[in-house]
């Protein structure tokens, strides 16, 4: 028992009469100086829309939300960081052919001893025209893991790479890479790989890409496009120095000089070392001693090791580390924070344990057209993002056309993605990544998809009739428009 009918009526300032008249209706049969417990008041003041809180509570929540809260950086404390980039694009046209080159070949202080191994990521360095310059690239190429990530809510990508064969074009998971990437607002540098090949066409490869919105800087647009060979390594070098020049544009900073906090790229189980985890730091310089919290885990980084597999202390912003010490397995894009001290890092984990377990399947809310109008009505949402999938070409530049035209001053209707063939997983983690519903079009969900979009809760609807998709949009959106008068 918590409070007395006559102290909390006195917090609520209700009448008592009236709490003890909604006890009884909830079963409870007590006086005014009665106590009763947690449960019950929680129930009693949901009904006026209040959250019961108990105190102590109250102060420790605020202290771990402080203790996670990021001071806001001054800007001469932020340092430039390395670049972290994503290569993606169409199966074979030499993604794990290009990175495996450039570990190879470029990887930082090659020394005896220093084999690359696959930690999840990998650190280059460059030579440019201004010194040397260190790039981070995530080890698992294509925008699958990119965009599962991002559905997490982890974005660690700065600039995707995206290899497309000279010999074979653009393909359906070209176009998919360039939607993911764009949907995520990352720069895209187009490496046009296979160059040394006797039918390669770098210009048909130009022309295609600039109907997809990318226009190469040499024929007046912004994408830098570099022909390059992953097997003979002709113009991997220029790739690189594009990569180094674009992170300039884009003025990447952290701060190095704090506790560090980051995302988990890879987790296992190690039979010998027990958890093993990569984290990239984001900000920050994680150390050897830190305490942790990955994810719903506490722990404190017994060892560190780099790309090569060598013993590290230190690891700053973008860098990648496998390290050892946390008490379970986090999940890929858990995000990870140092904290002031073990007790404290347990007591994150604790609580986070508690509150996964209590929202166990709930999700965050995410768009539907049933509950659009509320949504925005909210504020929560100006445009409706739409992820479309049909059997043919046509009808997709048909559905596209009439859904954009549905586009108000209120929401913006708008197709981040669309592509022909059935709905995949990969449709729905890019619709839940982007807080976007699916729209199919005489194409059916395969199974993966189908369990993917239950458990990501993302709104997907299929239709044989274009009408039917136009005035079910409409509707829902009709359904939002305020009342003129
Ligand atoms: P991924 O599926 O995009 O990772 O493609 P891979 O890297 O596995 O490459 C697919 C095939 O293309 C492999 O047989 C590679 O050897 C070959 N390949 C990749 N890059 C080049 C290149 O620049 N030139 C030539 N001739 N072959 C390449």
């Amino acid at each position: 028992e918590v409070i007395s009918v006559r102290e909390l009526a006195e917090k609520m300032g209700e009448d008592p009469n009236k709490l003890i008249a909604d006890l009884i209706s909830l079963g409870k049969f007590v006086t005014i100086n009665q106590a009763i417990d947690f449960e019950t008041v929680s129930k009693l003041v949901e009904k006026y829309g209040k959250v019961a809180k108990l105190e102590g509570a109250e102060e420790e929540e605020a202290i771990l939300e402080a203790e996670l809260e990021e001071a806001e950086d001054k800007p001469e404390n932020l340092k430039p960081r390395p670049p972290v980039v994503t290569i993606m694009g169409h199966v074979d046209h030499g993604k794990t052919t290009l990175l495996d080159y450039i570990r190879n070949t470029k990887v930082a202080e090659r020394e005896a001893g220093g084999i690359t191994q696959h930690i999840g990521a990998s650190i280059v360095e460059v030579d440019t025209s201004e010194g040397k310059k260190k790039i981070t690239f995530l080890d698992t190429p294509g925008h699958e893991a990119f965009t599962a990530m991002r559905a997490r809510g982890a974005q660690v990508t700065d600039i995707a790479v995206l290899v497309v064969a000279a010999d074979d074009g653009v393909m359906p998971q070209t176009i998919e890479a360039i939607n993911h990437a764009q949907a995520a607002g990352v720069p895209i540098i187009v490496a046009i790989n296979k160059i040394d090949k006797p039918g390669a066409n770098p210009d048909r490869v130009k022309q295609e890409l600039t109907q997809h919105g990318l226009i190469p800087e040499d024929w007046g647009g912004t994408t830098i496009m570099v022909p390059v060979s992953a097997k003979t390594g002709e113009g991997v070098d220029e790739l690189l120095e594009m990569i180094s020049l674009q992170a300039e544009l884009m003025e990447l900073k952290a701060n190095p000089d704090k506790k560090a906090r980051g995302v988990v790229l890879e987790a296992k189980l190690d039979k010998q070392r027990g958890p093993v985890a990569t984290l990239l730091v984001q900000s920050g310089t994680l150390k050897v001693g830190d305490p942790i919290v990955a994810g719903l885990y506490a722990g404190k980084i017994r060892a560190m090791f780099d790309d090569k597999g060598r013993s590290v202390k230190e690891a700053g912003p973008s860098m990648a580390v496998e390290v050892l010490g946390i008490e379970d397995v986090p999940l890929a894009g858990d995000k990870f924070y140092v904290v002031k001290d073990e007790k404290t890092a347990r007591k994150i984990a604790e609580k986070r344990q508690e509150l996964a377990r209590e929202s166990a399947l709930e999700k965050e809310k995410r768009v539907s057209l049933e509950d659009l109008f509320a949504q925005i009505q909210e504020g929560e949402v100006k445009e409706l993002n739409i992820v479309l999938k049909a059997d043919a070409q046509g009808s997709i530049e048909a559905i596209r056309k009439s859904l954009e035209e549905l586009s108000t001053d209120e929401v913006k209707v708008k197709i981040i993605h669309a592509g022909v063939g059935p709905i995949t997983e990969n449709d729905v983690m890019l619709a839940a990544a982007s807080n976007a519903i699916i729209v199919g079009f005489n194409v059916r969900p395969d199974s993966a998809a189908r369990k993917a979009a239950e458990r990501e809760k993302v709104d997907m609807r299929t239709y044989r009739v274009i009408y039917d998709i136009v005035d079910e949009v409409k509707k829902a959106m009709q359904g939002l428009l305020q009342p003129e008068e």
